[in-house]
């Protein structure tokens, strides 16, 4: 023990540590404003119903082990993944230049994704360092820091207008030095819920391809924000089309409620067919130091409703569900706000903003409101 006296105490997690002290509190009007779980109208967790029937499928299968799978994960969960994302008809998944692994939830995609640009992007005279906005999921700074990427911010959010910092953002994007790396949030931005237009969106697009930047983009919330699988892909889908250089960060924590399953995907877009090969030798090479294989039961499931479109149409109807609630619990707090209480003030922004937060989080407002 003596030789460890230089290990400072770290600080517990602020968002793990108010739910350890959520669960204890006794007080029966509580309400949990902190992890961005989904909870159903008696404040509970949700398993969509599409997941327990897959579970009951797996389960029944006699066919099924317990072996590895491969290093990159299960082929038909990353195909089926990759078209997801970036839709069975984008020019990357009909010209086979997408590398997919599977990765541990979203955070292990970021993780993945950060640490193949660490080894391997040609970092330009802006030096070893990734655009984060401001604000971002915290935990994009340590993953950064800890593949030795340093993280800088550019403004995104504008407290005057409870809105997009558009120009300050686009202004950075240009004067930025070329090739940067620009991590953006593809839906639903966490933790202010404010997302750039389409409009706004090319334009960050044309940018982004005329300095010659990469986009590093993180999906964590599709058909989540607006309970549309197609529309929360929107932005990913045209940097493709507009030939972006980009890669994606996938998870299926929220839209399927498999938080704990840790199931997700790194898709990187690669110019070439050849490209993408080589790109995929590599992550398996960072993959097989890191974790040697994915979990197979999470991908298995989502697997199992990917590719079938009868399961397909009843996550997205589980989907709509979630996002639907979301949607309704905004506008009936922005009604009690604006409406039933006369709060003074401005509330637009509620019903503006989309996904699970706003500056403060909107969760379990089901409890304010029952
Ligand atoms: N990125 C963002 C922006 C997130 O909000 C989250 C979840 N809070 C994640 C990534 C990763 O979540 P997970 O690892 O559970 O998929």
């Amino acid at each position: 023990a003596e030789s460890w006296h230089g290990v400072p105490q770290a600080p517990p997690d602020s968002i793990f540590k108010l739910t350890a002290a959520y669960k204890e509190d006794t007080f029966p009007q509580k309400i949990n404003l902190g992890v961005g779980a989904y909870r159903d109208d008696e404040d509970k967790p949700w398993v969509l119903p599409v997941v327990k029937k897959v579970t009951e499928i797996l389960l029944n299968d006699p066919g099924l082990d317990h072996e590895y799978l491969p290093i990159t994960g299960l082929p038909s969960f990353t195909s089926a993944a990759a078209k997801l994302i970036l839709g069975a008809d984008s020019p990357a998944i009909t010209g086979d230049r997408v590398a997919s692994v599977q990765t541990i939830s979203g955070t292990g995609a970021n993780h993945l994704g950060a640490l193949f640009l660490s080894r391997f992007y040609g970092f330009g005279e802006g030096g070893r360092k990734v655009w984060l906005s401001n604000p971002t999921w915290v935990n994009h700074f340590a993953i950064f820091n800890n593949v030795s990427i340093e993280p800088i911010t550019y403004p995104y959010y504008d407290p005057d207008t409870i809105g997009l910092a558009f120009q300050p953002f686009l202004n950075t994007l240009r004067t930025a030095a070329p090739r940067c790396v620009f991590l953006l949030h593809a839906c639903a931005h966490n933790p202010t819920g404010v997302d750039p237009t389409r409009e706004q969106w090319g334009q960050i697009a044309d940018v982004i391809l005329e300095k010659g930047h990469y986009a590093f983009f993180d999906c964590a919330y599709q058909g989540f924000a607006s309970g549309d699988l197609e529309g929360d892909a929107w932005a990913v889908r045209e940097f493709v089309k507009r030939g972006v250089p980009l890669l994606v960060c996938q998870s299926f924590a929220k839209n399927a409620g498999l938080y704990g399953e840790r199931v997700g995907a790194l898709h990187v877009v690669a110019p070439t067919k050849e490209a993408a090969q080589r790109i995929k030798s590599q992550l398996s090479v960072l993959q097989r130091s890191e974790i040697s294989n994915p979990p197979a039961h999470g991908a298995r499931l989502v697997s199992l409703i990917l590719n079938d479109q009868t399961l397909f149409d009843e996550w997205k109807r589980d989907i709509r569900t979630m996002a639907g609630r979301i949607i309704e619990m905004r506008k009936e707090l922005f009604r009690l706000l604006s409406e039933e209480l006369k709060t003074p003030g401005n509330w637009e922004h509620i019903v503006n903003q989309i996904g699970m937060f706003r500056k403060r989080r909107l969760l379990a407002v089901s409890f304010l409101l029952s």
